[in-house]
């Protein structure tokens, strides 16, 4: 009997990668000068509440939680990404493991999120959660963002790379940083939140987007390497008033080893001449150019005119995880 009950307990896991939910401050009234990536992601279980917790145990489920990283995202790196899709690769497999919740800082949330949309074909929910408030500030928004994200990692149904910040669900192919500081940080861009979340229930307005993890080859590699894989270098650059292309011509001469460019281009996707001559220099020296709209919101549209160009239908950081993988999938 008591073996049956063992077996039938489901786990939540919780990945730790640091970020202002595990942040700290000297003052608790403190919003802003704080260290990100302090507080470990067992001990903040501590913020969830005592009646959350027992819920979770009435109802055979335990968190369980593992330190991937403890950074501040603005330092988000390759190897980095490398060992959470390696943990989540494993998690992901594991019947026992309901979804998985991932604590991240808000900063590069919307490159990691769409870094794994890629690379992980998700059986089960993953959800990315984090906080604009650091855990010392007197009101932080991290235990309610980490109780709804460990809501949706319950929800069988949404199989799915998301993020999941004050209240809302956003897909990893939309959400985007909007604001720096506002705790209702993010948005879906042009397509809305796949849903919010409200006293504990899921108000679904959008389907559960499907995996677009098809980048096989780049997926194996990431995964097979170990933490010296070389990562093909994709800068970005952009169009704006006197904009002379003196950028690219710079990253040209330095000799670096160049794989791609990202160029937000003004408006639907324009650059001024100078700009375009020194991206079709970058060309003939086989490094691939990607283009996309420098604009909040929307994508190029209609894009005759830069056929020698990649359009790829991204925002300005997304685009730039796209093109990464597209060479590491070549
Ligand atoms: N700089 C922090 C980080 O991205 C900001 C945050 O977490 O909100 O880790």
């Amino acid at each position: 009997m008591q073996e049956k009950n063992q077996k039938s307990i489901k786990k939540v896991v919780i990945l730790g990668m640091g970020g202002t939910i595990a942040g700290l401050a000297e003052n608790t009234t403190d919003n802003v000068n704080y260290q990100a990536g302090q507080v470990s992601v067992a001990d903040l279980l501590a913020g969830l509440g005592a009646g959350f917790v027992e819920s979770l145990q009435n109802n055979k489920i335990e968190l369980v939680t593992e330190q991937v990283a403890q950074l501040d995202s603005k330092d988000m790196s390759f190897v980095v990404w490398q060992q959470l899709l390696q943990r989540l690769d494993f998690y992901n497999t594991q019947p026992d493991v309901m979804g998985i919740v991932i604590t991240h800082g808000t900063d590069t949330l919307e490159e990691t999120a769409y870094f794994l949309h890629r690379t992980i074909s998700a059986n089960k929910p993953i959800v990315l959660t984090c906080a604009m408030r650091p855990a010392s500030a007197m009101n932080p928004d991290g235990p309610q963002n980490m109780r709804d994200a460990i809501l949706m990692a319950r929800h069988s149904s949404a199989n799915c790379v998301m993020v999941v910040c004050d209240g809302a669900v956003h897909s990893a192919q939309d959400v985007q940083k909007d604001h720096p500081y506002r705790t209702n940080a993010f948005s879906s861009r042009d397509n809305g939140v796949l849903a919010w979340i409200e006293e504990g229930h899921i108000r679904q307005l959008r389907a559960w987007p499907a995996s677009q993890a098809i980048l096989y080859r780049a997926t194996q590699k990431i995964l097979d390497a170990n933490s010296h894989m070389h990562w093909p270098r994709v800068e970005m650059v952009m169009n704006y008033a006197a904009c002379d292309g003196a950028v690219v011509q710079a990253l040209l001469a330095q000799k670096m080893d160049l794989a791609g460019l990202i160029v937000a281009g003004t408006g639907n996707g324009t650059l001024s001449n100078d700009l375009a001559l020194q991206l079709d220099l970058a060309i003939t020296q086989g490094i691939r150019v990607g283009l996309c709209s420098r604009c909040a919101l929307g994508q190029v549209v209609g894009h005759q005119k830069q056929a020698e160009y990649e359009v790829i239908e991204l925002s300005f950081t997304k685009a730039r995880v796209e093109l990464i993988l597209q060479i590491l999938n070549a």
